[in-house]
C-alpha cells in the first residue's frame, strides 16, 4: 500500500498498536476491522495454529468476508511490535465506492486470497458426510459455488469422520462445523449461510417494485439499474450470487476487460455494486412459484417466505448438461470446458482433445478447435452422426481432420489434477489432455409451471412469440425475462447484462403504464 494511500485510510480509522502475541482477531470472530500495517508484522493462522502467512509494513490484512460480513476463518497474532490503522467495516465501504485505484487493490487481493484460501486444508468449514448422502452432496456444492474454504471428510473411507458421526441416522447428516467450532446436523443452507453471516434474512412477507429471480448477470444487470434508478429492488438467488458467470476460470470477451477476467471477480464486482446502489440481495433463497394477485405478482420461495412485487424479471439462467461421472468438478475449468473460444483454440493447439456431444455446437467446436491445431476426437451418443449434426459440419469434420467415435459415452475421467484420459462405457481408453462437453442447457424454469408461456424446450417466450407488448416480456403482463432463460437469447454474459438493463427500463414503463389514470 502506498504512504498516500495509508494517509487515506488514516483519516478514515484510528491509528492503534499491539504487543507481540497480541490477537487481532480469531477464527469464528463475528467481524474484525480493516488493519493496514504502518509498522511491525503479523502472522495469519488457521483454526489447528498452523501458520499461513506473514504481513509486514504496508501490507494489509483481510479478505472476502470483510466485505460479506462473514464469519472471520482466520486468527491473526502480532509477531513483531505494531502499528496500524483499523478502519471498522462500515467506514470502509464508502471509501471502496469513491478510491478506484485502492478498491482495485483491495477487491484483486481480497479475490486472490478467498482463491488461495479455497486451496488451504484446514480453513473454513468441515463438511461430514458420506458421498451416497444427497444432503452432503448438496451441501458440498452450496461451498463450492460460494467460494467457501471447506474440507469434506468422508466417513467411508477416514476413520476419524467415521468416528464423528458415529450414532447419527442419514437424516442427520451431514454434520456441519462452523469455523469455531459449533455444530449443525444436516442444515439447510440457508442455516448455514445465515450462521456464517452471509445472505440476508428475509422477513416472511415482503412488498418490491421489482423482484428479480436469479443473482447471475442478468439479475445483477437489472439491480444495478433497478436500484440506481429508484425501483426498490429485491434480488433472490438459490445458490450463490454471480450464476454461471461466478464459475467461469476466465472470461475473455467481456467488453472492456482486453486482459480478460475471472468470473469471481466480475461478478463479486456486480455484487458490489449492486448493493452500492442499495439493492438487496437474498441468498440461499429459491423461488418455487408464481402467481398474479392484487394487479401485480406473489412469488413463494422455500422456507414459507413470500414477495408482493409489482413486476418480477425472471433471471434463472440455464445450467449446462454435465457428464454424470466423478470428479468432474475437479476438471471443469482446467481441462474441462463449456464454450471453445480462442483462448481455448490456442490452449489445445498440438493437444489431444476429445468434443462430446452430436449437436451442431459440438460439430462447430470440434471443426475450430482442429483448425487451431489440436488433434479432435469427436464423442457421440448415437449411430449416426447425421441424424443430430447439420451434413456442412460433417463435411468439415472430416476435411479438418476430425476424428468421429459412433456410440461413444464417457464414464470416467484419470488424471491427477489435469487430465490425462477418458474411459469409455465400452471400456475402451483414449488420451485426452482437455474435453469439452456440448451436452446441451436446461432451462431453469420447473419452478413456474404454466404460470409462464414456455417453448419446446422449457426457455420462457418473450416479445411477439408471447404475443406479449414488449421485447422482454413474458405472456404475464409485468413479467419478463432476461439471459439465458429466455427462449433466443444469445448464451452470454455481455447479453445478459444487457438484457437485464434493458428489461428495467421496460419495468419503469409498465409501472408508468399502471400508474396512469
Ligand atoms: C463454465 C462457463 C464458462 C463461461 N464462459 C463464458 C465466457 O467466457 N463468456 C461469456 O460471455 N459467457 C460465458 N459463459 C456463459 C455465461 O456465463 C452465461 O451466458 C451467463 O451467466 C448467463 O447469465 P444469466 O444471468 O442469464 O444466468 P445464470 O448465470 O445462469 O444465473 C442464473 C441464476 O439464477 C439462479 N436460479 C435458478 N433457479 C432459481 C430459482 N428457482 N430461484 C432463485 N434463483 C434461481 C441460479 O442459481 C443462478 O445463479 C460461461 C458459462 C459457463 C458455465
Amino acid at each position: 500500500m502506498s504512504t498516500s494511500q495509508l494517509a487515506t485510510l488514516a483519516e478514515l480509522g484510528e491509528e492503534r498498536t499491539a504487543r507481540v502475541g497480541d490477537v487481532l482477531f480469531r477464527v469464528g470472530d463475528r467481524s474484525y476491522p480493516f488493519v493496514a500495517i504502518v509498522e511491525g508484522e503479523v502472522a495469519i493462522l488457521d483454526e489447528a495454529g498452523n501458520e499461513i502467512i506473514r504481513h509486514g509494513a504496508s501490507g494489509f490484512l483481510g479478505e472476502m468476508n470483510l466485505l460479506s460480513g462473514q464469519t472471520v476463518f482466520l486468527t491473526a497474532v502480532v509477531t513483531k511490535p505494531l502499528r496500524y490503522i483499523a478502519v471498522e467495516r462500515d467506514a470502509m465501504r464508502p471509501l471502496l465506492f469513491e478510491d478506484g485505484p485502492l478498491s482495485d487493490l483491495l477487491l484483486s487481493t481480497f479475490i486472490a486470497r478467498r482463491e488461495a484460501l479455497q486451496r488451504v486444508e484446514g480453513i473454513g468449514l468441515e463438511i461430514v458426510g458420506p458421498r451416497s448422502s444427497d444432503a452432503t452432496m448438496r451441501m458440498l456444492e452450496f461451498a463450492r459455488s460460494n467460494r467457501l474454504p471447506f474440507n469434506w471428510r468422508d466417513p467411508e473411507n477416514e476413520e476419524a469422520a467415521a468416528a464423528d458421526v458415529a450414532g447419527l441416522d442419514a437424516a442427520s447428516l451431514p454434520l456441519v462445523r462452523l469455523p469455531g467450532g459449533a455444530e449443525l446436523r444436516a442444515p439447510s443452507t440457508g442455516q448455514v449461510s445465515r450462521a456464517l453471516g452471509i445472505g440476508r434474512e428475509l422477513a416472511a412477507r415482503e412488498e418490491v417494485d421489482l423482484l428479480v429471480v436469479g443473482g447471475g448477470p442478468a439479475g445483477l444487470g437489472a439491480a444495478v439499474y433497478g436500484a440506481s434508478e429508484g425501483l426498490e429492488t429485491l434480488v433472490i438467488e438459490s445458490t450463490a450470487l454471480g450464476g454461471q458467470a461466478g464459475s467461469s476460470r476466465r472470461i475473455e470477451n467481456y467488453l472492456g476487460f482486453p486482459a480478460g477476467i475471472t468470473g469471481a471477480e466480475l461478478t463479486s464486482r456486480a455484487v458490489t455494486q449492486a448493493r452500492k446502489f442499495n439493492a438487496r440481495t437474498a441468498t440461499p433463497y429459491r423461488a418455487l412459484s408464481l402467481e398474479p394477485a392484487n394487479g401485480g405478482y406473489v412469488v413463494r420461495l422455500e422456507e414459507s417466505h413470500e414477495i408482493a412485487a409489482r413486476t418480477v424479471l425472471l433471471a434463472t439462467g440455464a445450467q449446462y448438461r454435465r457428464l454424470p461421472v466423478d470428479g468432474l468438478s475437479g476438471y471443469e475449468g482446467l481441462s474441462v470446458f463449456y464454450a471453445a473460444g480462442p483462448p481455448e483454440a490456442q490452449l489445445c493447439g498440438a493437444s489431444r482433445v476429445g468434443v462430446v456431444g452430436g449437436g451442431n455446437s459440438a460439430g462447430q467446436a470440434a471443426v475450430w478447435l482442429a483448425r487451431g491445431g489440436a488433434l479432435v476426437t469427436l464423442l457421440h451418443r448415437r449411430a449416426d452422426l447425421r441424424e443430430t449434426m447439420s451434413d456442412y459440419l460433417v463435411r468439415e469434420l472430416e476435411q479438418y481432420g476430425v476424428a468421429v467415435r459412433d456410440r461413444s459415452e464417457v464414464a470416467e475421467l484419470h488424471g491427477g489434477g489435469r487430465l490425462e484420459a477418458v474411459t469409455l462405457k465400452s471400456g475402451e481408453r483414449l488420451t485426452f489432455s482437455f474435453l469439452f462437453l456440448f451436452l446441451g442447457a436446461l432451462p431453469c424454469t420447473e419452478w413456474l409451471g404454466d404460470a409462464v408461456a414456455r417453448d419446446g424446450d422449457g426457455f420462457v417466450l418473450t416479445g411477439s412469440a408471447a404475443s406479449a407488448g414488449s421485447l422482454l416480456e413474458t405472456s404475464l403482463p409485468g413479467v419478463f425475462a432476461a439471459g439465458d432463460v429466455r427462449s433466443g437469447s444469445t448464451k452470454r454474459c455481455a447479453t445478459a447484462v444487457g438484457e437485464g438493463a434493458m428489461a428495467v427500463q421496460l419495468v419503469h414503463a409498465r409501472l408508468a403504464e399502471r400508474a396512469s389514470p
